[in-house]
């Protein structure tokens, strides 16, 4: 039976992807030898990295003076080492508070310099994006998450600030255009909207480093990995490479501004349903609901399961909702196909035929 995945991570990707990637697993481009058993250093793999890095570098416009790298260590480990790399102890950042990865971000960051929340949404579970707040003057960064893949909110225009931008776009890379030139940093894990999980997408602005007095270990430094064009240590070669396909597959489809517009329709599909349905609720302010996490909740709790069984049958799996938010979360990521969101709206409609 086909399976609609809206698991929020590791998440659906392309099936072209997925072939094309067992194919590689099995035997690579008919070399008799696996992808994952060559070389990180051979002619093939180093043409790997480089595409990957100018696929990046060619759908989101990155402009000169940028570095893309391919690390490891999860968006988790960009938390602490974009501070570590650009904050001296004294030095001030700024940060936008919208939910739990944000708060994960400020913790680590507060080990690094003087860390202030400029906003938070806090105050009612993160169900919005906060929109007033006054950089200080003196911040060398502002940091925030563009989409919140728990809370199912994201920033629909970067936020407003003299100093450079540091974003957590883990969910939704690629998803829409972005300004890199507002941003001093963007990092991503890949196993939301990018490839398996493994590799973690990152993007610098290389005359911002170099500035701090610590000590940086060798593998925590940018400039390490900028020097070795991401090869210092073995690369994670499998998710580098399934990105890179990934990336190739949003390239065919028409780049960044059509994935935009697809995901606005599928959204809409998803976002339409949850309004008229008299059994749902979305859980997030709509000027803020993310195009890539739908969170909901039943009106009537006690019919969760149902429901869950009622999407199983029809093929839609992953749909629980992270347990701070309780409810449901569809994660229509840039592989979801309108067909899968179709299903997902179908199943709401029939469930509403026997329950309301
Ligand atoms: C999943 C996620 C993370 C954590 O990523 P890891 O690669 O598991 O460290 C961070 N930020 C956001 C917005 C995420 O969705």
């Amino acid at each position: 039976m086909k399976k609609y995945n809206f698991s929020a991570g590791p998440a659906i990707l392309p099936a072209p992807v997925l072939e094309k990637s067992a194919q590689a697993v099995s035997n690579w481009n008919d070399s008799g030898l696996s992808l994952l058993e060559i070389s990180h250093r051979s002619k093939p793999f180093v043409e790997v990295l480089n595409k990957a890095e100018s696929l990046a570098t060619e759908l989101l416009g990155v402009p000169e003076g940028y570095k893309v790298l391919f690390l490891t260590g999860g968006a988790s480990s960009q938390f602490f080492m974009s501070a570590m790399n650009l904050l001296n102890p004294e030095d001030l950042a700024v940060y936008i508070d919208t939910g739990a990865w944000s708060t994960k971000a400020i913790k680590e960051a507060k080990l690094f310099g003087q860390i202030e929340v400029l906003a938070s949404s806090k105050d009612t579970n993160y169900n919005y994006i906060p929109k007033t707040y006054d950089v200080p003057q003196n911040a060398k960064y502002l940091h925030y998450t563009s989409n919140n893949t728990i809370f199912g909110t994201q920033f629909k225009e970067e936020p407003s600030s003299n100093c450079p931008l540091i974003s957590d776009m883990s969910s939704d890379i690629f998803s829409r255009p972005v300004d890199v030139s507002r941003h001093g940093m963007i990092y991503a894990g890949a196993q939301k909207n990018m490839g398996p999980a493994g590799t973690t997408l990152v993007i610098i602005r290389e005359d911002l480093l170099g500035k701090v007095s610590r000590t940086i270990p060798t593998m925590l430094n940018y400039q390490t990995h900028i020097a070795k064009d991401s090869s210092f240590n073995t690369p994670p070669v499998f998710p580098i490479f399934v990105s890179m396909l990934t990336m190739e597959w949003v390239k065919e489809n028409g780049g960044v501004e059509k994935m935009a517009t697809i995901n606005e329709q599928k959204a809409a599909v998803v976002y339409d349903e949850i309004d008229r349905n008299p059994l749902f609720k979305g859980t997030a302010a709509k000027e803020d609901r993310s195009l890539m996490n739908a969170t909901f909740v039943l009106e009537n709790e006690s019919l969760g399961e149902k429901f869950m069984e009622d999407a199983t049958a029809a093929g839609c799996v992953g749909l629980k909702g992270h347990r701070s938010v309780g409810g449901f979360r569809a994660s229509i990521y840039n592989a979801m196909t309108m067909e899968g969101v179709e299903t997902l709206r179908d199943v709401m409609k029939a469930f509403e035929q026997k329950h309301a």
